[in-house]
């Protein structure tokens, strides 16, 4: 006999506080293998499944309940003030929420004060969130009566037997599949963002419905601390910040290209300089591979039937070709040229060079969705007693590249899925090296069980900004099958031909959207190593121009980046307008600096300036710019006498 314990139950073995604290459940059942686990309300039972994980808001599964069970209280507040409300579609992430709904009433964020006060009495009255099943036919009749036809459309797409699930919270039911809050109790603060037109099922034939958006915490202090940093984000939006600090632009004629200007030249260069600088000291050999192919290639690899939408076909002397949208298998030719002995691997080639893919103009953003970009991309050719070291190697060059911007991380291992190719006892053993390798590199992770790709496991590395939110940028990918379709091989120790493995993986990911992540993270104001310009010299007055001139030229004979502004304006005017385009340093020349060979050293966004000789300040930004220093510290540097 099996005893009937649910989610709820378990939480409150764990402690009150907890309970109160929990969402849902995340359920794996012992004959689903592989899966990611199922989310299950806290009410249902959880009775014979292999492990249970329980979800708070902390959690993003849980938090897509806690936004999922919003959108209802959204759904039935707006039917409390509008009844002739036809609901269409309401779904949930991590996020937020939105649900499209048709309504005579053209809803503007004027009407939101109003629904947000209804959902708050909504969830005051803390109704239970109670699921029923029924069949097809009461479903009918039930939205029949609450003339809900974009319901009913739904419904009527479902075969005759379906069991459909409905859930009722105080007079408002909903179709759906849930899973839900317990009930409407902890949903305190709400905040409704945006309302834009869409397409009932995306069919620009049907109606136009109203898509609201909308937010939720269980506590106002954590939805004001959600707007702020929205606010935040805002100020430091990398399309706006770029074309304040003349680092790239965009137009209408390469949409998805950016256009560097010279100052986003050098902080690219930078980055790509940096990541080659550190390369080079792990062994990694840098080439050139073509960057449009034959469709030869694309079939070797496995692109033209699988990725060929993503990439940007052309035609030239009657023949099709295709610009490249990774580098791999331009690498695996250049592996299999040579006769290669188990001595030289691994060998690490690596490629800063241009990629191409489609994405649909609707989903282009800034640097962060882009068509053209470039990768600090390489591809690792190991034997298979290699994979550990090889990992361990890429986490540790991870750590110094992310540690020089100060970034934080956190790491994902995506590990078999169903449908695999290669030994099982390859994929065991390789997930057990990525793991060993995870914990020799104090790193914690979370595993991703059957979320690796066919061809092998990988681990997904998530930079945290200055703001808290995530972005997924270095990925290290095992791969068992381009060196099959390459038929890649090496002579081994006893004479064989046998196949390598190949690692994929990127640091930055795409530059281009990893400079765009830069520029948020620091809001324009990037380390004295990274910045356009790194000093620039403010003469008191006219008089004073020669000197500055000479100052300027000192510091670019050391190879740094230095302008002095000579125009006819006041000090201060200029002052402000350096600190504007976030300059690291300025340089106040007037008589006495002149005289004494010296300059003022003021850092950005600092009152108090320091005097010094030209050649002290010199040696110190150069330190402070090879160290590729995170803070400002020139300035702090003694004056010897
Ligand atoms: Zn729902
Ligand atoms: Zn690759």
């Amino acid at each position: 006999m099996q005893v009937r314990i649910d989610g709820k139950e378990i939480a409150l073995e764990v402690g009150a506080n907890f309970s109160d604290a929990a969402r849902a459940a995340k359920v794996q059942e012992p004959l689903a293998a592989r899966e990611g686990g199922e989310i299950r309300e806290l009410a249902q039972p959880v009775s014979g499944v292999e492990s249970i994980d329980i979800l708070t808001f902390a959690d993003p599964d849980g938090r897509m309940v806690f936004h999922h069970t919003s959108t209802h209280i959204m759904a039935q507040a707006v039917r409390r003030l509008y009844p002739g409300v036809r609901l269409a579609i309401g779904p949930a992430d991590a996020e937020g929420f939105f649900y499209d709904m048709e309504l005579e009433h053209q809803l503007v964020p004027e009407d939101f004060a109003a629904i947000e006060t209804e959902m708050r009495k909504i969830a005051d009255a803390s109704y239970p969130v109670e699921r029923d099943v029924i069949s097809r036919q009461a479903a009918i009749e039930l939205f029949s009566s609450l003339n809900e036809t974009y319901k009913l459309e739904i419904i009527q797409r479902l075969p005759e037997d379906a069991q459909i699930s409905i859930y009722r919270q105080g007079e408002f039911v909903d179709l759906c599949r849930g899973p839900h809050l317990s009930s409407t109790g902890p949903v305190k603060a709400v905040k409704l963002m945006s309302v834009a037109g869409a397409y009932w099922a995306g069919d620009e034939t049907r109606p136009m419905l109203q898509r609201v958006y909308g937010t939720s915490f269980p506590t106002e202090a954590g939805l004001e601390a959600h707007l702020r940093m929205l606010e935040e984000a805002k100020r430091r939006d990398h399309r706006r910040l770029g074309r304040e600090l003349d680092l790239y632009t965009f137009h209408d004629v390469a949409p998805g290209f950016a256009f560097w200007q010279p100052k986003g030249t050098i902080v690219y260069h930078e980055l790509e300089e940096f990541s080659r600088e550190v390369q080079r000291r792990y062994g990694y050999q840098e080439v050139m591979t073509p960057w449009i192919f034959r469709p030869d290639l694309w079939q070797t690899s496995g692109h033209w039937g699988h990725y060929k939408q993503n990439m940007f076909v052309v035609e030239s002397e009657d023949e099709v070709v295709a610009l490249k949208p990774m580098n791999c298998p331009g690498h695996c030719l250049m592996f299999s040229e040579t006769v290669r002995s188990y001595r030289d691997l691994p060998i690490k080639f690596a490629e800063y060079g241009p990629l191409s893919r489609f994405e649909r103009s609707g989903t282009l953003h800034g640097l962060m969705r882009v068509r053209g970009f470039h990768q600090d991309d390489a591809h690792i050719f190991l034997r298979e007693d290699q994979i550990g070291s090889g990992i361990a190697e890429v986490l540790e060059i991870i750590g110094v590249i992310y540690g020089t911007f100060g970034l934080q991380y956190r790491v994902e291992l995506s590990t078999r899925p169903e449908e695999f190719l290669g030994e099982i006892e390859l994929w065991n053993r390789a997930e057990a090296e990525l793991g060993t390798a995870l914990d020799q590199a104090g790193l914690p992770y979370r595993v991703n069980e059957g979320d690796g790709a066919f061809y092998g496991p990988k681990v997904d590395v998530h930079v945290i900004d200055a703001l808290g939110r995530s972005w997924q940028c270095a990925t290290v990918q095992l791969d068992f099958q381009f060196p099959l379709r390459f038929e890649l091989e090496y002579r081994d120790q006893d004479g064989r031909a046998k196949r390598p493995v190949m690692v994929h993986r990127a640091i930055f990911g795409s530059i281009e959207r990893f400079l765009g992540i830069l520029v948020e993270h620091f809001a324009g104001a990037f380390p004295a190593w990274l910045s356009p310009q790194q000093a620039r010299v403010l003469p008191v007055a006219d008089r004073h121009a020669a000197y500055a001139q000479e100052v300027e030229a000192g510091l670019r004979a050391m190879g740094l980046r230095a302008v002095s502004d000579l125009r006819d304006e006041k000090l201060g005017y200029k002052i402000r307008e350096a600190q504007t385009d976030k300059v690291p340093y300025l340089l106040v020349v007037g008589d006495r600096e002149a005289a004494e060979g010296t300059v003022s050293v003021r850092a950005r966004s600092e009152q108090a300036s320091r005097t010094m000789s030209q050649a002290v300040f010199a040696e110190a930004l150069a330190g402070e710019v090879r160290a590729r220093a995170l803070m400002l510290g020139a300035h702090h540097v003694e004056a010897e006498s």
